[in-house]
């Protein structure tokens, strides 16, 4: 066993950073391609930076926010908080009264963990449903939350995004969308409708997802109820801060829809060649991925017993993509449990460094290296967990 437990899983996370950060000590961040598409960014300048030591920054900042937020998501007013996670709590703990029950409709399981969590936390029950045809309300539903993205860019069939939302309001429930990626994703890549131009009453986003912000969530809506849920978020310390208002708004201002765009010729590209190295590769919305299950058939045969876990298989090949290729995909830097898939999102910024053919090549490369130390436990624990 390579990885017996999340406190591995830990272990793997520091040496990979650890790595990344030794790399770009010596040869500078360009030295690096994060395709991970969550690369993030805090892109002030100077003249912000300022702003941030004044009393006048939050007044400035709070002032463009609400304009780039209404222009991105619709509604009338906005509010950032600290994750998107945080945006969910808010909601949650404003709008649900414990003992009521809260209905959670999405394209493909698994969840995101944030609202069952915080349906938990307000003692309210919780039901989750990826077909349309079970989805049904109760009589103690309080709140309908759509995932309009999921966290392996599954996206939403607009026809099923109109039902729930008529059901819902027809029972005069209000619907909270969570478009964490799915505020870009589904408006630019398949032209759907803003979630709030399609009578939703909030929406959220994650300004770090295919847009260069920090970490952290937007939220739109009426002003009405935001400014409830404005009430809860103070209370409990989850509105974002000035410091990050000023990266969200510069993210806003700097978004290009065309980057997305781009990346979906660049994608088909890609994934033509990338086939013919490993069969298995699928697309992503703005990218292309090889599953643990592929990985394990492009490197064992069939009269192998390999005894290796998805999650280890793909944290291996994850790890040598960063090691010898400076390539940053997720399961190297993940939380423990995060996904062990390999995407390479070509809508991230620095997917403008590399060519298909250098992607290739590294793909091609790591799995002959993968094939050669897979028998060899010394060696894969030296590769996940020394830096
Ligand atoms: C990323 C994501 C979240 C949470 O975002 P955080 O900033 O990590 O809190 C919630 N829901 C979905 C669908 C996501 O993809």
């Amino acid at each position: 066993m390579l990885i017996c437990s999340s406190l591995d899983e830990v272990k793997r996370r520091e040496s990979a950073l650890k790595f990344i950060a030794s790399l770009v000590k010596e040869k500078g961040r360009t030295s690096l391609y994060d395709l991970s598409g969550l690369a993030g960014g805090f892109p002030i300048g100077k003249s912000e930076l300022a702003l941030l030591e004044t009393y006048a920054g939050p007044a400035f900042f709070y002032e463009s926010l609400q304009k780039e937020g209404i222009k991105h998501l619709g509604g009338e007013k906005v509010l950032a908080f600290n994750r998107t996670s945080a945006a969910i709590l808010a909601t949650i703990l404003a709008l649900v009264k414990p003992g009521d029950e809260v209905i959670h409709y999405l394209p493909e399981l698994p969840s995101h963990p944030s609202i069952p969590r915080s349906v938990k936390l307000q003692d309210a029950s919780y039901r989750e449903f990826d077909s349309i045809n079970d989805f049904e309300l109760s009589e103690k539903t309080s709140l309908v939350v759509i995932t309009g993205s999921t966290m392996d860019h599954k996206i939403i069939p607009l026809t099923d995004f109109e039902k729930i939302i008529k059901i819902s309001h027809d029972q005069q429930v209000k619907v909270m969308v969570d478009d964490a990626s799915g505020a870009r994703l589904r408006t630019v890549v398949y032209n759907q409708p803003k979630a709030l131009d399609m009578d939703a009453d909030l929406v959220v986003t994650s300004t770090d997802k295919l847009m260069d912000g920090p970490r952290a969530g937007l939220m739109a809506g009426k002003a009405q109820l935001i400014d409830i849920i404005q009430d809860k978020a103070h209370q409990f310390g989850l509105e974002a801060q000035p410091p990050i208002i000023a990266g969200m708004v510069m993210a806003l201002q700097a978004f290009n829809p065309e980057r997305i765009l781009d990346s979906l010729a660049r994608r088909d590209k890609l994934y033509q060649v990338l086939k013919k190295v490993v069969k298995g590769t699928e697309k992503t919305p703005t990218g292309v991925m090889i599953s643990p299950d592929t990985l394990l058939k492009e490197v064992t045969d069939s009269k192998d017993d390999m005894r290796i876990s998805e999650r280890e298989i793909g944290t291996l090949m994850s790890i040598i993509l960063l090691k010898e290729h400076h390539i940053l995909t997720i399961p190297a830097v993940g939380m423990p449990g995060v996904s062990s898939t390999i995407r390479l999102d070509l809508a991230s910024h620095d997917a403008e460094n590399l060519d298909d053919t250098q992607i290739c090549q590294a793909i091609t490369d790591s799995l002959k290296r993968l094939k050669k130390i897979i028998h060899n436990e010394e060696l894969c624990l030296s590769v996940l967990y020394e830096p």
